[in-house]
């Protein structure tokens, strides 16, 4: 970032001195130049990245400051997945005892599409009783492509949810937030039933309103998980949602200068990037979407988060194993979580024969969890995790 100061502001005057300082409580390398011509001097602060990256703060920050002209980028305003120096991969805690990330076994999230009351308590049951899952995943809001299909049950689902986790110990609850007030009704929800895991809020593939994902990174206290959009054509689409997070949220003040006290100076670097599957190009393909587990190769090499695969919504259905070879598929990368959907209580496990209200077709059954368990055992081996 190149800071211009109005002509004939000199290189002792005062407002350069309060560019310099300000530069140095953003952590920036500030470095003054001045060029006295014949006509006119001019001086320019040259803003290089210290602790922080010129990329990660908002110009906003001088604009406004005293004897500046013009402030201007030579570097995108991103606070790049890479940006914090953390290249050897970060680390989230998904519960106190169970961190994700690189070099770490790849863990497993499973749990319903939508909650309902009949089947949250014995899925979680399940999960932890037989298979030792201690994070689970649960909606209480959907953004159906019908607006006839269930979207949910909203906060009951949710407080369904938290209670069926908080009875079953289970340390992580994974679910999605399609609005802002979404998140404030989680954390409220979280109080009331006295819950103390983790809730990981994430953004699904069909709503990653900026407002949103600005307002997650206000988040400190938990991680978030993002999803790739349907019509993602590459992995920016995901570092694009993760640079809201990143970022946090700013404000302006009426004067159009930025609201430095309101403002983030940056957002939650606790970020999971999940694999979902876009848009399929072969309409005669049995997947519901095209899967996209390659591009975890590229996330790795491009980021520091940790990195997902949801094989459950591109594979849409369990006809032919379709969900498991997509989890066989899944795992030939080295990632980091498998976020499953599935287990509606079989016989034998308490179950009802109650069929889910949300892409039930796609439910993978709770007496099989041991496959998956197998293949995730194999896949750490493999890759060296454990
Ligand atoms: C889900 O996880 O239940 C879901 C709706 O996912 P996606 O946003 O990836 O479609
Ligand atoms: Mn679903």
């Amino acid at each position: 970032m190149i800071i211009q100061m109005q002509a004939g502001v000199g290189k002792s005057d005062p407002r350069v001195a309060a560019v310099v300082e300000k530069a140095k409580q953003y952590r920036l390398n500030p470095l003054v130049h001045s060029e006295q011509g014949t006509h006119v001097g001019v001086v320019e602060i040259h803003l290089k990245d210290g602790d922080m990256k010129t990329s990660a703060l908002s110009e906003h920050i001088f604009v406004a400051l005293d004897g500046v002209e013009n402030v201007r980028r030579v570097t995108r305003p991103k606070v790049t997945l890479s940006a914090n120096g953390m290249r050897d991969g970060k680390h989230i805690k998904l519960s106190p005892s169970t961190l994700i990330g690189a070099g770490l076994p790849c863990q497993i999230v499973a749990g319903p599409c939508t909650v309902d009351e009949k089947t949250v308590g014995p899925i979680v049951k399940g999960l932890v009783t037989e298979y030792g899952i201690t994070a689970i995943r649960g909606g209480g809001w959907k953004p159906r492509s019908s607006p006839y299909s269930f979207p949910g049950y909203g906060e009951r689902g949710i407080r369904l949810l938290l209670n069926a986790a908080g009875h079953e110990g289970i340390g992580t609850v994974f679910t999605e937030v399609m609005e802002s007030q979404h998140i404030t009704a989680v954390a409220r929800i979280k109080q009331e039933v006295g819950y103390t895991g983790t809730v990981v809020p994430w953004v699904g593939a069909r709503t990653g309103n900026p407002m949103l994902l600005s307002e997650l990174g206000k988040q400190y206290e938990f991680p978030v998980m993002l999803k790739n959009s349907i019509s993602a054509k590459g992995v920016d689409d995901l570092f694009e949602r993760a640079e809201r997070v990143l970022a946090g949220p700013l404000y302006w003040n009426d004067d159009g200068t930025l609201d430095e006290k309101r403002s983030m100076v940056s957002g939650n670097d606790n970020i999971i990037l999940c694999l979902r599957g876009t848009e399929k190009t072969d309409p005669k393909s049995s997947y519901r979407f095209r899967p996209n587990h390659d591009w975890a190769e590229t996330l790795r090499a491009r980021s520091w988060a940790p990195i997902a695969i949801d094989p459950s919504h591109s594979a849409g259905t369990m006809e032919n194993d379709l969900v498991l070879k997509n989890i066989r598929a899944a795992l030939q990368h080295d990632i980091d979580m498998l976020i499953v959907e599935g287990g509606y209580p079989a016989k034998g496990f308490g179950g009802t024969g109650f069929r889910g209200l949300c892409d039930a077709e796609q439910s993978f059954p709770l007496e099989r969890f041991g496959e998956i368990l197998n293949l995730v055992s194999e896949h750490n081996r493999a890759f060296k995790k454990q």
